[in-house]
């Protein structure tokens, strides 16, 4: 022990190394330090602890090398950054714990350039006066929806309150109880509600709302309808829910503004392809809904944001209302916004280009390749049972929450080690890899997964099991 002790390098020593002294200007000088002194320490620990003996050891420069393996694994990891990249194996395409939904090329291409240049974000080139924001997408919007006028704010939530506070502000609203949704935890209908000083009134119950709730819940203190699209259940059976031209007729015969909050907020008929039909913005809008909101990064496939659309002179007040400021739209959303938006323009581009509706729309012989793909790769390492299996794939990220895709994926199981050790490693590697456990096997969904994400599993994985 004592020998092994006295072949232990000092922090100086490790400086000079040829195989660290490339991270003296990559890394914070106190990152490298630290990470020297706990790859020592750490191997001081493990020789005190006799976990590593003489006979393990060849000599001095033996252990030196360890102990340098040791410090760029630490180096690494504290290197990282907390925000970063994850393959996404689980099959759910918005999946809202891993950033929903992925931006076309285009779109962050653009976002570099505004990001890194002085742009016209709020300078009007015509004039070479103040200009607008909120302006870049506005018309844009209106083509693609036939909206009257459009808004963007920060996400669907924002969108919400804002459309609450700036007309409902004082009356009440009434919305169908089927209809009171929560939405991942912290943003609830009733809650959104008061903040904007809007009281809800509940009508029908749960399954079952009619036209004469509606009609009869209305007294002179009422100013809107409220729709909210069960984005994230399906009340199922005995169930019966006004329509949109029910709601907005209403509406109009007792001076009343129609809202819808769709969530999801669908450009592209996906019953055209064979799913299930999800209301579009632009179906809302033509059965006479005064306002509509919905999310940026859902089903759309764009960056985070809430987008406003409806009648002019609702939409003109929003614009005035001093909350907008709060929940302004940043330049790098509308930078990736704009491009994602202009797809729309040709249909056939959108769901070509745009990630969440490629994948949506992707055949499940595609997937069956990649599927291939990685099985191939996987069983070519022996300390692997794999198997091509089919699985179920989701939307997620609330929407079409009963729709599931034919998928296939491949499954991981041993009996020589622990698959949740191996799913908890993956997920804790440098580029951390998500998929789900079911059944004991490791699963990894390739509804999900791209050619590229294929070789970093593969890579990763051929480190062998006791390296990851
Ligand atoms: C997702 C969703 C929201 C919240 O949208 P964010 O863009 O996440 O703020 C609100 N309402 C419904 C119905 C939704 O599905």
């Amino acid at each position: 022990m004592k020998k092994l002790l006295s072949f232990l390098p000092k922090v100086d020593e490790f400086l000079i190394s040829d195989k660290l002294e490339i991270y003296k200007d990559s890394i914070p000088y106190n990152i490298l330090i630290r990470s020297i002194r706990e790859g020592i320490s750490f191997y001081r620990e493990e020789i005190l602890n006799k976990r590593l003996v003489d006979t393990d050891i060849i000599d001095k420069d033996d252990l030196r090398k360890k102990i340098i393996n040791k410090i760029i694994k630490l180096i690494e990891s504290k290197n990282q950054l907390n925000l970063k990249r994850v393959i996404n194996g689980t099959g759910t395409i918005i999946h809202t714990n891993l950033g929903r939904s992925k931006l076309m090329e285009s779109s962050v291409k653009n976002i570099v350039s505004i990001a890194s240049n002085y742009n016209n974000l709020e300078y009007d080139i015509n004039t070479g006066k103040r200009g607008s924001r909120y302006a870049h997408v506005e018309k844009l919007i209106c083509e693609i929806t036939k909206a009257e006028s459009a808004l963007v704010v920060n996400n669907n939530a924002a969108a919400v309150l804002l459309v609450l506070d700036t007309l409902t502000k004082g009356y009440e609203v009434i919305v169908s109880r089927g209809e009171l949704v929560e939405i991942g935890g912290s943003f609830r209908i009733p809650a959104i509600m008061k903040y904007s000083g809007s009281k809800l009134l509940e009508v029908g119950t749960t399954n079952r709302t009619h036209e004469k709730d509606y009609l009869e819940a209305i007294t002179p203190e009422t100013k809107a309808l409220l729709k909210v699209h069960t984005s994230n259940y399906k009340i199922m059976g005995f169930t019966k829910e006004v329509k949109n031209e029910e709601l907005s007729n209403i509406a109009r015969d007792n001076q009343l503004i129609s809202i819808e909050d769709l969530g999801s907020g669908v450009l592209v008929d996906f019953s055209k392809y064979g799913y299930k039909k999800e209301p579009t913005v632009q179906e809302s809008l033509k059965a006479g809904i005064d306002i509509v909101t919905f999310s940026g990064d859902k089903l759309l496939g764009g960056p985070q944001a809430g987008i406003i659309v409806g009648k002019k002179e609702y939409i003109e007040k929003m614009k005035k209302n001093n909350l907008l400021r709060t929940l302004r739209v940043s330049k790098l959303t509308i930078a990736a916004l704009e491009v994602t938006l202009k797809e729309y323009l040709d249909e056939e581009k959108a769901i070509k280009n745009i990630p969440t509706l490629r994948m949506i729309l992707e055949g499940k012989d595609e997937v069956k390749k990649r599927a291939h793909l990685l099985y191939e790769k996987l069983n070519s390492l022996k300390f692997l049972e794999v198997e091509l299996i089919e699985t179920d794939a989701m939307i997620g990220g609330g929407s079409m929450p009963t729709e599931l895709m034919d998928s296939f994926g491949v499954a991981i199981s041993s009996t020589d080690f622990s698959i949740t050790q191996l799913e908890k490693n993956l997920r804790n590697n440098p580029l951390s890899i998500v998929g789900r456990i079911q059944g004991g096997k490791l699963i990894f969904d390739c509804k999900t997964l791209n050619k590229d994400d294929i070789e970093k599993i593969y890579e990763i994985l051929n480190k062998g099991i006791d390296r990851i």
